[in-house]
């Protein structure tokens, strides 16, 4: 019966929020399996906006269970968090469930985060700093502390405690660095007072009160607390739809992204089985979203990258900023190098391309098929080595452009010719259908390609 994945094809940001959103319509359960409070979904519903970073998108339905699994990692403060939020915005949480099997990011992962990124320098990631890479880690290492742990204080203590010691070093470390970005920012103390600041354990670190902390996150939390697994094998079961709702995307993927500037987990569908707990013939689809053209956010290879007017077309028309950071994206012209390899990836069944109206205005339009390296060979795939990436030079076709402003349309024959020209090209060189176009950020501008919105039957 139907599971349905739906997942990032691009670097990120590609608009899933929106797409789950409508989705869900048809879903009785949503569930989220992967990646941390770096998601950032931005949904527009009736002129508010609704910013998510860690609650799966379908929580503005009430009837619907919306679900983290247990491949996601969470900072427990921001969930309680966000929960506050919509609670103050009167949307009902009740169904929110949390999978007791999800793994926390802890007040040193934060830290360690910092630590890493500043020791890289310009080597840096870009991560965006909370933990999430840590906290996996230590999930490797069988030293995570996992949700159902803040229910019994004596388990969280002695887990925290091993958790914390064989990081002393490295947080010593950091402690040393901060006093002396400190000293040069010529916040060092004086001399009567240099000894308490130096010798004064960073009380974000001390095990009493984290501990004490978390077990109050695991009061507020404990309603919210299951087994999600369970919960989609029930939907799942009795024939009800299910929605697994990837966070980040296919060229961030951990193990076919563009290592080491990728995410700490894996986006992509095939992850759905193991961050949520279901099989792999429990999938019945996979939809990519992907932009009409492309952006990246933070470091790492960007063939298609334009530093020129039409790339600040892109990010001004398209809003280019991160959710979660407020950071410019980087953006670029559409490549269907890297859509081919996440069309396959993936082996998606469709696609959806968002913000097709941000390209109003651009003529010509141009589509990456092909790299070139800096040798002269010829890829029609995406290369796996890293350094042929990073040198790649794309090569174009052009398409015309259009003039008109989308946002009014809602059926396929609304759309300029141009547009239908260059969505079919897409779709063409990507192997797989188009079912949903993205004509503007509201809710309603969209373009159903090929029948009724839906799940089997759209
Ligand atoms: P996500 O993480 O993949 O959900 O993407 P984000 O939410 O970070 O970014 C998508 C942004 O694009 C949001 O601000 C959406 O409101 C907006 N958006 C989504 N679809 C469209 C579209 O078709 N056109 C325009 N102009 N904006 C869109």
């Amino acid at each position: 019966m139907p599971g349905l994945v739906i997942v990032g094809a691009q670097w990120g940001d590609e608009g899933k929020g929106k797409v789950v959103d409508l989705l869900a319509e048809n879903a009785d359960v949503v569930v989220r399996f992967q990646g941390g409070n770096n998601a950032g979904h931005t949904i527009v519903r009736e002129g508010q906006e609704f910013k998510f970073h860690l609650i799966p998108s379908g929580i503005l339905y009430p009837d619907k269970i919306c679900a983290i699994g247990n491949g996601v990692v969470l900072d427990p403060g921001i969930l309680l968090g966000e929960i506050d939020v919509l609670k103050r915005r009167g949307v009902d949480v009740g169904n929110l469930k949390v999978s007791a099997n999800a793994h926390l990011i802890m007040p040193y992962h934060v830290l360690l985060d910092t630590a890493g990124e500043v020791k890289l320098g310009k080597l840096s990631i870009g991560t965006t700093r909370r933990g999430i890479g840590p906290c996996y880690a230590d999930k490797a290492l069988r030293l995570g502390i996992r949700v159902q742990d803040l229910l019994d204080e004596k388990i969280l203590r002695t887990k925290i405690r091993a958790a914390l010691e064989p990081k002393q070093q490295a947080l010593r470390e950091l402690s040393v660095r901060r006093r002396k970005l400190r000293r040069e920012a010529g916040e060092e103390p004086g001399r009567e007072g240099a000894g308490a600041i130096e010798d004064a354990p960073d009380p974000r670190l001390d095990l009493h009160t984290m501990t004490e902390e978390h077990v109050s996150f695991g009061h507020r939390l404990e309603p919210h607390i299951a087994d999600t697994a369970h919960l989609c094998w029930e939907a799942l079961d009795a024939g009800r739809e299910v929605l697994f709702e990837g966070a980040q995307a296919t060229l961030l993927d951990l193990d076919h992204g563009t290592y080491p500037f990728v995410t700490s987990s894996n986006p992509i569908a095939g992850a759905a089985c193991v961050g949520a707990g279901i099989g792999p013939t429990d999938i019945d689809e996979v939809w990519g979203v992907a932009k009409a053209y492309a952006t990246r956010v933070g470091a790492g290879p960007f063939p298609t990258e334009l530093e020129d007017e039409v790339g600040r077309h892109m990010l001004e028309r398209g809003h280019e900023f991160g959710t979660t950071t407020g950071r410019e994206r980087r953006c670029g012209w559409m490549d269907l190098v890297a859509l081919r390899y996440a069309v396959r990836l993936n082996r998606m069944s469709a696609l959806t391309i968002t913000k097709l109206d941000v390209l109003s205005g651009i003529d010509p339009l141009r589509v990456a098929v092909r790299y070139r390296s800096s040798e002269g060979a010829v890829f029609d795939e995406f290369p796996y080595h890293q350094s042929i990436l990073h040198s790649a030079v794309p090569e174009y076709e052009e398409l015309p452009g259009f003039e008109a402003d989308l946002g009014a349309c809602r059926s396929e024959a609304d759309l300029p010719p141009q547009a239908r020209a260059y969505l079919d090209y897409i779709a063409d060189l990507a192997g797989v259908p188009i079912r949903l176009v993205g004509v503007g950020p509201d809710r309603d501008q969209v373009v159903w390609l090929g029948g009724e919105p839906g799940l089997k039957a759209a």
